[in-house]
């Protein structure tokens, strides 16, 4: 793959005034889908259960004066911090960690379903989904869920709220047809009601095998209807959980 960046774009999101894509000397298009990881801007919800409060924050441990005259800082945050994947093991006690995946679970096809007509609390269906990608995908894809919500990410109750779910039927068309993945731009824990296991979108999603991506953007970006993603999680064991670099390549 030759993916020299001849030029840059400058399609600057919400997030940031770093450029959105860029396309290659190739003819290539690569469109980065991550979430900005911003210690002054992002924040996380710290729900009960937990041991302790960790926001994303970045400490420097080395100022570049005395040793090799280097700087070196390190990061504080959750695994769940930003765009990241979730391995079965988040949900599942004994399920397959970060390790355990495949990389080819990381490489591959991608469709994404236009699903921003769902509000708040709605249901995406799996009707939704066939409309929207049943005549692109094929089996093993990843299907990435665009709602446009996470333009305006901040963590709140307010951004919470406009999320819609995965319903149930949903959940089984991804899983009939042999999706390996289910990306999300928008919040994606819960269904509405009361804070439960039962109720919990990634658990049914993760306890089929199918992995989840949260915390996308930018999926307005993409304009082929099918596409490749490139999502690699870091090579950490014993980890439910990794941040990734997500990017789409269009050709
Ligand atoms: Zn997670």
């Amino acid at each position: 793959m030759n993916l020299e960046v001849s030029e840059r774009r400058h399609d600057v999101t919400e997030q940031s005034e770093h450029p959105s894509s860029w396309a290659t000397s190739s003819g290539r298009k690569i469109i980065d889908i991550s979430l900005e990881l911003d210690a002054t801007k992002f924040r996380m919800r710290t729900y009960e259960g937990f041991k302790k409060d960790m926001q994303f924050d970045i400490e420097v441990i080395k100022e570049y004066p005395g040793g090799l005259g280097q700087i070196v800082r390190g990061a504080h945050m959750r695994l769940h911090a930003g765009t990241h994947v979730d391995a079965p093991s988040h949900m599942v006690q004994g399920g397959k960690q970060i390790h355990d995946l495949a990389l080819d679970l990381f490489i591959g096809g991608a469709v994404v379903a236009d699903v921003r007509h769902r509000g708040g609390k709605e249901g995406i269906t799996a009707d939704d989904v066939e409309k929207s990608v049943g005549r692109h995908y094929q089996r093993g894809d990843r299907v990435l869920l665009r709602t446009d919500i996470n333009k305006e990410y901040d963590g709140s109750p307010e951004w919470m709220a406009r999320a819609p779910y995965v319903a149930d039927d949903a959940v089984l068309w991804c899983a009939e047809h042999s999706l390996s993945v289910v990306g999300f731009d928008f919040y994606h824990a819960n269904e509405p009601g009361p804070m439960d296991p039962e109720n919990c979108t990634t658990r049914k999603l993760l306890e089929r095998g199918i992995i989840t991506m949260p915390y996308l953007t930018n999926l307005w970006s993409i304009t082929k209807a099918r596409v490749t993603l490139v999502s690699l999680p870091l090579k950490m064991k014993h980890v439910e959980a990794s941040p990734i670099r997500a990017v789409v390549l269009e050709e």
